[in-house]
């Protein structure tokens, strides 16, 4: 059915979440069309999974997406490095000098580590943490052969990897960030604080408030010297320090490119060139709360673009309610968890918008006398003006990483402190808080309190 050159109903390029999803989606959405997608890497690694390569997984092919899906679905799978993109005559340049003819093209090219211009970041030992199975495998190679390892970045990739290197025995871990804390874009800081006394209290030595000036060492790395005038021992340091789209094929093109250098989309994922598409990391994003240009870059989002392009394509299928990129995330450190969505305290006021928050805190249990409770610490905050919820913030138990997706939803719904004063829940004392103190309900009344 397909030749080295062909002509293809849909092209999707990249085969990560976002190119996976979309595809899937386009299948179930157009059942006769010809769909391929094209990936340049033999495996596609579940990037969330990333930190736990290192020691909770045995394997980097532990953490693998698997390629049935594409059998499954009856999708065409290539393995190439799109190079070139000519939007009049609708054709895509492959590194192999395949050429392919599209009628729609979606583009999920994803981002990559975004590098920083110290001296000594070229050296032997200075790894980044790339959605690449083979760099990862030898990087895991790397840090199971290391004693010091310095992290730059104490974002949440950052932290995370912090916190499973820590599981490594006679591993030295230090995080230099130069903001004042980790975790500072999701968390306010009564929360960031806790992830970071988590982690010291591994063992994890973190350096806030100050940025790395050098990468010392011969040939290969044997420390990192901080603006304090600390030199930190590292034979291996991984960069974390954030993400940059993917977008080199709009080089030839007249790709609109936003503020962030994305690909510029609209809300139904559609560019600004007729029959192409942007998902994903590589695609520009809107805050949902400021409408401000973004870059949020997570698997959920990318996903979620994913299912409105691919249900999108060819009719509109799927009405996109929602205006903007709500950024929910959570993650886990030394068994609690930290949950966050939409806007902090502290990015709030930047923003000039004036909250009032409300906080709580409850057990999981109740009576809290019963085995495995465990407390949960919840800031909501809402517009002062209008009360409507503008963000919120977790921690505690697995269960609060579902709490922050309903929290997400509230927020998507404009939500108000009544709503949530007024919430009809469901509660059982192996399962959840007392309905006499539901977290997301004190916290609400917490907020109320101060409106008045
Ligand atoms: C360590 C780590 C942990 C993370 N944890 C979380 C988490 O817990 N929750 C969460 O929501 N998000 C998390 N993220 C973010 C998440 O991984 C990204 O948002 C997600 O991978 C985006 O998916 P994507 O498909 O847009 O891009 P990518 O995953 O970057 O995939 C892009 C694909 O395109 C391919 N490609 C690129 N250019 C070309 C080309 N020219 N030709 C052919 N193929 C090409 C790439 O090889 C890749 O297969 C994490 C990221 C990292 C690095």
């Amino acid at each position: 059915m397909f030749n080295n050159n062909f002509q293809t109903d849909i092209l999707i390029i990249g085969g990560g979440p976002a190119g996976i999803v979309c595809a899937v989606t386009a299948r179930k959405n157009n059942h006769s069309k010809k769909i391929v997608v094209v990936r340049d890497t033999p495996k596609t690694v579940v990037p969330c999974g990333i930190p736990y390569i290192f020691h909770r997984l045995n394997l980097v092919d532990e953490d693998i997406i698997p390629d049935d899906v594409f059998v499954k679905n009856n999708i065409k799978l290539i393995i190439d490095k799109a190079i070139k993109l000519d939007s009049k005559t609708k054709k895509v340049f492959f590194q192999s000098g395949r050429e392919i003819i599209y009628d729609k093209l979606v583009l999920a090219t994803g981002s990559s580590p975004v590098h920083i211009p110290i001296p000594g970041v070229d050296k032997e030992g200075v790894w980044f943490v790339k959605k690449d199975y083979t760099y990862l495998k030898k990087l895991r190679q790397a840090v199971l052969r290391s004693k010091n390892i310095v992290i730059i970045g104490g974002g949440f990739i950052g932290v995370e990897l912090a916190d499973e290197l820590s599981n490594i025995k006679n591993l030295n871990i230090s995080i230099v960030e130069m903001e004042e804390r980790c975790l500072s874009k999701s968390f306010d800081k009564e929360f960031s604080q806790i992830a970071e006394e988590k982690l010291k209290q591994n063992g994890v030595k973190i350096y806030t408030g100050t940025k790395v000036l050098e990468i010392k060492g011969q040939d290969r790395v044997e420390s990192v010297k901080t603006e304090g005038g600390k030199d930190i021992p590292a034979d291996l340091v991984i960069l974390s320090i954030g993400a940059r789209p993917n977008i080199s094929l709009a080089k030839d093109s007249k790709m609109r490119i936003g503020e962030y250098k994305g690909f510029w989309v609209d809300e139904y994922m559609r560019t600004n060139i007729e029959d192409i598409f942007a998902i994903g990391d590589c695609a520009e994003t809107r805050d949902f709360i400021t409408s401000r240009h973004l870059p949020v870059m997570l698997s959920s989002i990318a996903t979620s673009e994913a299912r409105i392009a691919g249900a999108n394509l060819y009719q509109m299928r799927l009405f996109r309610k929602n205006k903007g990129t709500l950024g929910s995330f959570s993650t886990e450190i030394k068994g609690t968890v930290l949950a966050a969505t939409g806007v902090n305290e502290e990015r709030a006021k930047k923003e000039g918008i004036e909250v009032v928050t409300g906080y709580s805190e409850s057990y999981n249990h109740h009576p809290q006398t019963l085995p495995r409770s465990e407390l949960i610490k919840l800031k909501l905050i809402f517009f002062k003006s209008s009360g409507t919820i503008l963000g919120a913030e977790l921690a505690g138990p697995e269960s609060v990483s579902e709490m922050i997706n309903i929290l997400a939803l509230a927020i998507q719904e404009g939500l108000t402190i009544s709503d949530f004063d007024t919430f009809q829940i469901s509660t059982h004392p192996l399962l959840t808080a007392a309905p006499t103190v539901y977290p997301i309900i004190m916290a609400a009344q917490s907020a109320l309190q101060k409106m008045e």
